[in-house]
């Protein structure tokens, strides 16, 4: 008697060489976005996010059931973790050592998503040199009821201050309501130069402007106004990392912009999936790592003096 072997009945699919489980699960109703669409997005757009993603700790946004589910905010590795995603292990404040997550590559995102991942966000530093960031962000958080043509005027003319201060930057849509500027850096200072010169910036803005800028986080203070938020420039702080999809209504995705696009752009928060792969860095044009050298430091204390 001959004993026919039924393969065994899996609805795992493998993208990106991992196995994903529910892969018809909706993750997004109203953008009816599944599961297995959101980590063939990964997969695709791997290419172009993980030049700035990778080699850097890792925050997780996972919703494992969805938009309408329980979210979690997740700095460390748990059990279960797969292995695409490697670990650092970082000494914290507290003085004690945690393994982060960071990605290297499509498998990595991938095997993220597998986990219920929807949003990446990363550090400012990379894994090889974590107490030198290598980006500052500036993170413009308009008020409610500001229109985005307000938003979009006020990210440009950080951009010109910045300028003025001897330092180039690239715009992204963060998906949500705001827009952040990302100044790429030479690893030549640690953190708390980099977060003094940030708030130097936004305090900088706040004071030449009182009625358009904060520089302060309280929701008072932000009436009307946009927070220049620079408190992403800590050792540990996290922001959305380019590409990565938004856990809001829609599936939005943060995407690098060129200043053409920003000043032509209605709504904060434009790109789809789909969208977002048809674009790319090359019309973004990142500026090459700039030190924050003397020379800017003077020019910001200056600035700070004369206003
Ligand atoms: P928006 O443009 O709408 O402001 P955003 O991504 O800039 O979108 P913010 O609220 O300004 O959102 O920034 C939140 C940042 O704080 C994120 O970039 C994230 O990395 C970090 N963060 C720290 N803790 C959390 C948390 N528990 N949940 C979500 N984000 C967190
Ligand atoms: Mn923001
Ligand atoms: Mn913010």
């Amino acid at each position: 008697q001959v004993q026919v072997e039924e393969p065994v009945a899996t609805d795992r699919e493998d993208i990106a060489g991992i196995a994903l489980s529910s892969g018809d699960r909706v993750i997004f109703p109203d953008a009816k976005v599944t599961k297995a669409d959101l980590a063939r997005y990964y997969r695709d757009i791997a290419p172009l996010m993980l030049p700035e993603v990778q080699d850097r700790p890792l925050s997780l946004v996972r919703l494992p059931d969805g938009l309408t589910g329980q979210r979690f905010f997740q700095k460390h590795p748990g059990k279960g973790f797969p292995d695409a995603l490697k670990t650092v292990p970082i000494a914290e404040s507290d003085g004690e050592t945690h393994p982060y997550a960071y990605g290297s590559d499509a498998a990595g995102l991938v095997a993220a998503v597998q986990m219920g991942t929807v949003e990446f966000h990363i550090w400012g530093a990379r894994r090889d040199r974590l107490d030198r960031p290598d980006r500052l962000v500036f993170d413009l958080d308009p008020d409610e009821g500001l229109s985005f043509a307000t938003t979009r005027r006020a990210a440009l003319d950080l951009r010109d201050r910045l300028a003025d201060l001897g330092l180039e930057c690239w715009a992204m849509l963060s998906g949500g309501k705001g827009v952040h500027l990302v100044v790429p850096l030479r690893r030549s200072v640690g953190w708390d130069t980099a977060k003094l010169f940030a708030r130097g910036v936004a305090t900088l803005a706040a004071t030449a402007q009182p009625d358009r800028f904060t520089a302060e986080m309280s929701k008072a203070r932000r009436k009307d106004r946009i927070f220049i938020d620079w408190l992403r420039n800590e050792r540990g702080s996290t922001s959305v990392a380019p590409f990565s999809v938004r856990a809001r209504p829609g599936a939005p995705v943060a995407c690098p912009v060129t200043w053409d696009e920003l000043s032509r752009l209605r709504r904060p928060a434009p790109f789809s999936l789909q969208e977002a792969c048809t674009r790319g860095w090359a019309d973004v044009a990142p500026p090459p790592p700039q030190g924050l050298t003397q020379k800017v430091i003077v020019a910001l204390d200056r600035a700070l003096k004369s206003v």
